[in-house]
């Protein structure tokens, strides 16, 4: 099989924070000192050879990168300072922006420029569908002044409508995310032997137990038990939030100054969500851990909407409870301002999609594991990896 060369690809992964791997002379330090390398899976050193050889196809059908959970120890032992664990992060980076159809992940990832542009343009779409004339927002507030006295969201931001825009934006994005992770498993699948449906189905529980609580982490030789847990704590966030919006609306908004035992669950994911995005942001900017010295305008933008999210929420519910109509109006609208851009532009194109990618690849990874175990000894169809470190 001919392998085609692209000298352009090293100087494409700067865009995305990768600009070290010329430094790197191979010795493979970094793959020895990686806690979660095995003999299936020797990386960062095979990345970085790809990147300097320019084997595009092979960096598109590779897992390592998602295979990475950025501790850093392989950065403290480069006799380079080529920065292995940084490179990883750039591959994720553009992995995920060449898995994305559309081109949106890369113009982000490329231009803080588009990026704030895409920020703006969603907030200011959720600002006019609040304020241009219409049954919604203040175009139906108008139409009740009662509501301007005591705080009554069935006139401004009726549930039944909310709820349906949630589902058309749960199903769009969901679309969207799948529809990449399709190109993923495809890209991958066209490395090394077939692997049999079977193999497939008997590892789908790896998906599920990875997916949920991304244990493989704690294999990690430095800072593993925070890191793990803190995340761990914000994915229970994530999915205590989505349950409230998705399936439990119709309770949780509550309309007038009432109360419903749902806001107990809103209170842990919004408490777990200042916290732990919280803590990430002090950590970014003391930079002490690998893990937070190198962050680009798409972590900070994913991090500080998270925590502008959690915020917002929890002062319109002080403000709703308050009976403080038109302030709740107005917090409602900035809530929403800064929770869908987070959605719509994190979820398929950004940072957030690794919810998707990162258990996937384990997955396929260890359904190629599986084909690999059940082949015949002495027959070799090709590696499942086929450079090894
Ligand atoms: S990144 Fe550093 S440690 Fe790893 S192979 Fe290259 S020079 Fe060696
Ligand atoms: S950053 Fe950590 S997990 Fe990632 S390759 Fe380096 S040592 Fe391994």
């Amino acid at each position: 099989m001919s392998v085609r060369v692209d000298p352009s690809v090293q100087a494409e992964l700067t865009h995305y924070g990768g600009d070290t791997a010329v430094k790197c002379f191979n010795c493979g330090n970094c793959t020895a000192a990686c806690a979660l390398t095995d003999q299936d899976a020797v990386f960062p050193r095979r990345y970085i050879r790809y990147i300097q050889l320019g084997l595009r196809e092979k960096m598109l059908g590779s897992l390592d990168p998602w295979l990475c959970y950025y501790c850093g120890d392989c950065s403290d032992t480069c006799p380079r300072e080529a920065q292995p664990g940084k490179l990883m992060m750039a591959g994720r980076r553009w992995l995920i922006s060449m898995y994305d159809w559309t081109g949106i992940s890369r113009l982000m990832y490329r231009s803080p420029r588009w990026e704030a542009s895409f920020i703006a343009i969603v907030a200011l779409a959720v600002l006019a569908l609040f304020t241009l004339p219409s049954d919604f927002g203040y175009g139906l507030l108008a139409a009740h002044p009662e509501a301007r006295e005591s705080v009554n969201l069935a006139y401004f931001a009726p549930k039944d409508v909310v709820h349906r825009w949630d589902n058309v934006l749960g199903l769009v994005l969901g679309a969207l995310l799948l529809s990449n992770a399709g190109r993923m498993v495809y890209r991958v699948s066209r490395q090394g032997p077939p692997v049999p449906l079977s193999c497939y189905l008997s590892e789908l529980g790896v998906m599920i137990v990875q997916g949920l609580t991304q244990i493989r982490w704690r294999g990690c030789a430095t800072g593993a038990r925070k890191h793990w847990l803190r995340h761990f704590f914000l994915v229970t966030s994530y999915v205590s939030m989505f349950a409230l919006v998705m399936i439990f609306l119709h309770w949780f908004q509550v309309e007038d100054t009432g109360f419903h035992w749902t806001a107990y669950i809103g209170y842990y994911a919004t408490a777990v969500l200042l916290v732990t995005t919280g803590w990430i942001i002090i950590d970014r900017l003391r930079k002490r851990e690998q893990i937070h010295k190198e962050s680009d305008l798409t972590d900070w933008a994913f991090v500080g909407l998270l925590f502008l999210t959690g915020l917002s929420g929890i002062l319109l519910h002080i403000a709703r409870l308050l009976d403080m109509p038109m302030t709740t109006y107005a917090l409602y609208t900035a809530h929403l301002m800064i929770d869908v851009p987070l959605l719509v532009l994190q979820v398929p194109f950004g940072k957030w999609s690794h919810i998707l990618y990162r258990p996937l690849a384990l997955y396929l990874l260890a359904a190629r594991r599986r084909a690999e175990s059940r082949r015949p000894a002495g027959v070799i169809e090709g590696s499942p990896l086929p450079v090894r470190s």
